[in-house]
């Protein structure tokens, strides 16, 4: 897991973009927004999202056009929007290249698990959030995959990505003892120069930020010579 997904969405109406925008970034998405389509292209053309959601009817490229001219320098995944049931048999003719479409009026739900659907064909980081194990949830813990982030006792915590990383394994497995190894391996597998005790500074600080919930509680197992585990 590195950063959320990032999702372009161009739509002229500014109330339709503003519940895009929210109901994608309370999925943990993060999302950016253009209402112009030859803006859009100018910053599509600097940066690619994981995927874009394209309203059909702009004020000035149409929609098509865009994504026609998208298509000549990038294979992201597109979403239309589209107001008008006559429109869905070009978006679904394929010519355009779109990925789906969604009809206005649309519940944002299923624009973000439509969203979803294709980050995970497309295969890109937003995996689907995982149903906490059993043993992680009984110990407060709540793990967000899709927004890189974990709640304990109701409350988000402030973690670094390899503090993320590192409690997110633990929670994915618990009871489950990782030696110092295997959790530089699978944590810090793409990071250039670490050692070992990068694992127990780690392991340190997440400890101090749980403690700052309660203080009473680690529920971070250190097993002598062996590793750590979540308290199954
Ligand atoms: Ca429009």
């Amino acid at each position: 897991m590195t950063n959320p997904p990032s999702i372009l969405v161009i739509e002229d109406e500014a109330a339709i973009a503003d519940t895009i925008l929210y109901a994608l970034s309370t999925d943990g998405m993060s999302v950016a927004h253009c209402a112009l389509g030859g803006a859009a292209l100018a910053r599509l053309r600097a940066q690619v999202p994981d995927l874009v959601i394209l309203d059909v009817g702009l004020p000035d490229i149409n929609g098509f056009e865009v994504c026609r001219t998208l298509r000549t320098f990038s294979d992201v995944p597109v979403i239309f929007l589209t107001a008008r049931h006559e429109e869905i048999d070009r978006i679904v003719g394929l010519e355009i290249g779109a990925d789906d479409y969604v009809v206005k009026p649309f519940s944002p739900r299923e624009l973000a698990a439509r969203v979803r659907v294709i980050l995970r064909r497309a295969g890109t980081r937003a995996a689907p959030p995982p149903a906490p194990p059993a043993a992680a949830a009984a110990q407060g813990f709540t793990l967000d995959a899709d927004g890189a982030r974990v709640a304990w006792r109701g409350r988000w915590l402030d973690l670094t990505r390899y503090e993320y990383l590192l409690l997110s394994l633990l929670l994915r497995h618990p009871g489950r003892i990782y030696s110092r190894a295997q959790l530089m391996a699978l944590v810090w597998h793409d990071a250039a120069d670490t050692i070992d005790r990068t694992v127990d500074t780690h392991v340190k600080t997440v400890r101090a930020k749980l403690r700052a919930l309660d203080p009473g509680c680690d529920p971070i197992r250190t097993h002598r010579g062996m590793g750590y585990s979540l308290a199954a």
